[in-house]
């Protein structure tokens, strides 16, 4: 979400693909032996052997997306799906599994949302509420609607006061990289403001998605309420309220969205732990987003890599050898309302942020990993990338200090604690992103395998290593890490910059 930043050109990586190498004797954990001469590097054939051979990871999958389905933040799915974690982390062998609940300020459902077109002439249009808008009145609202082109200064300028009492219809681009999603989170908010000014009462953005694919996400952060009602329409439908328009025909409508809007509530995140040999208060993190939206059921986001972490952590624990330090598995929820399962998380476990030595995020759906972002943490690159040597032959080869505020990596940077997101190639990620087609089918399984061995191979590495990789940054630092990779504009565009200051996110002064 947000905001996402080149700081650098990738850092060339050296390729040392691992030599096979025979197990050793397995070891069962918790037995309290440990083989603290078998490196990543002698386990990393074995970990990838079992992670590529048979696993219950399909079934887990198909599982959480076919029987349980979509899990937007505090609804009954994602308690279900909670439950469903706890299981099959269980099932995997680690220790420690339990649930760590949360409040988020608000709950949301949609509504029947309906639309009727008046005028000219009744048609019907596919449309959604986007998540976190607030209700229209009762009984919804009807009004003009009015193109403002783009957004930008000059639709609004064009569409002048016919936009005061109205619902402004905006324009917007096919949705196809990275760059693309980064933009809309940027660009949004402002767009959103100048509808607010302009005094529009409701907003319409076109859906990025051609052939009447629907979507939903939420502008908001920090789980509030969105400032206006706003709903995505099928790009067909929203071209053909254009036209009319271009035309010089008068669109009106009748809008009705009476979403369930209420107070807080509860939702949780999901940990387990394979405990360290010799600093088991240490620990690395691998964590994904267990929450998703709805019209689909949260397949590629982020629903592969909940079921990619269980299945690393079957591969960790069946490898009989205990890391150094421990390696904890967080599956977060909040992550779609900004990122608040992960916030919550850092803010209950701040006493222990000293001893996390990495935090490692998985949210960019099923492409292939080619390496991970580091967030601006040049100090640590080195280390990084030769832990993750034993990981170069899986195509993990790009350290980049680039980073971005839209996924759970973001409030352990802001703890100073170093992060690695992965970088994955964009596959069928933009085409599906929050919509009614992220499903099981699109998701490669044989290539949610090799993540799996990544993960493992990537979390044992790093909690196995004699040293960390790097130190904790201290507030001053943080800030300064902030400033140099430009990610304090961002977050004093899109609002994250006051809870930063006043210390509801990030490390305390
Ligand atoms: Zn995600």
């Amino acid at each position: 979400m947000f905001l996402s930043l080149v700081l650098g050109a990738p850092a060339s990586a050296q390729i040392i693909p691992a030599q096979p190498a025979p197990l050793g004797p397995k070891v069962p954990v918790g037995s309290g032996v440990c083989s603290p001469e078998k490196s990543c590097a002698d386990l990393a054939p074995g970990m990838i052997q079992s992670a590529l051979g048979a696993s219950p990871l399909e079934e887990n999958l198909r599982i959480l997306t076919d029987t349980i389905g979509g899990r937007v933040t505090g609804s009954p799915a994602a308690h279900r799906a909670a439950n469903w974690a706890v299981e099959k982390f269980r099932a995997a062998g680690v220790d420690d599994i339990h649930v760590e609940k949360f409040m988020i300020p608000i709950g949301w459902k949609e509504g029947a949302t309906h639309l009727e077109v008046l005028s000219p002439e009744p048609f019907v249009v596919h449309l959604v509420s986007i998540g976190w808008s607030p209700a229209t009145p009762p009984g919804g609202v009807t009004a003009n609607v009015v193109d403002v082109g783009a957004g930008d200064d000059a639709g609004f300028a064009k569409a002048g006061d016919a936009t005061r009492g109205a619902i402004a219809l905006v324009h917007t681009e096919v949705l196809t990289t990275w760059n693309d999603l980064s933009n809309e989170y940027t660009v949004h908010p402002v767009i959103l403001g100048r509808a607010i000014k302009a005094g529009a009462l409701a907003v319409f953005w076109m859906s990025t998605r051609p052939n009447l694919l629907l979507y939903r996400h939420n502008l908001s952060i920090n789980g509030e309420i969105e400032r206006l009602p706003q709903a995505i329409l099928a790009r067909e439908d929203a071209e053909r309220f254009a036209r009319l328009l271009g035309s010089g025909r008068h669109v009106r409508v009748h809008l009705d969205m009476p979403n369930h809007v209420s107070g807080p509530v509860e939702s949780e995140n999901v940990v387990a732990e394979v405990r360290g040999r010799e600093k088991p208060d240490e620990f690395v993190l691998l964590g994904a987003h267990l929450d998703s939206w709805d019209l689909g059921t949260g397949a590629l986001d982020d629903g592969c890599n909940d079921a990619m972490l269980i299945d690393a952590a079957r591969v960790i624990h069946s490898s009989g050898t205990i890391p150094r330090r421990s390696i904890r598995f967080v599956l977060f929820t909040g992550e779609e309302q900004g990122m608040l399962g992960s916030a919550a998380y850092a803010r209950a476990h701040r006493d222990e942020m000293d001893g996390l030595l990495a935090a490692v995020i998985f949210d960019d759906g099923n492409g292939p990993i080619t390496g991970f972002e580091l967030a601006g943490r040049k100090d640590v690159s080195t280390a990084v990338r030769e832990a993750l040597q034993p990981a170069a032959s899986l195509g993990v080869k790009e350290f980049t200090l680039d980073g971005a505020g839209d996924t759970d990596n973001f409030d352990f940077m802001l703890q100073g604690v170093p992060t690695l997101v992965a970088i994955q190639d964009p596959a069928n990620y933009m085409l599906n992103y929050h919509a009614a087609s992220d499903t099981f089918d699109k998701v490669d399984i044989a290539e949610l395998k090799r993540h799996v061995a990544i993960a493992a191979i990537t979390g044992f590495a790093l909690a196995d290593r004699p040293g960390r990789i790097g130190p904790r940054q201290s507030r001053a630092e943080i800030e300064q890490l902030l400033k140099d990779t430009g990610l304090d504009q961002g977050m004093r565009d899109d609002g994250f910059w006051p809870l930063w200051q006043s210390g509801k996110r990030g490390r305390l002064p």
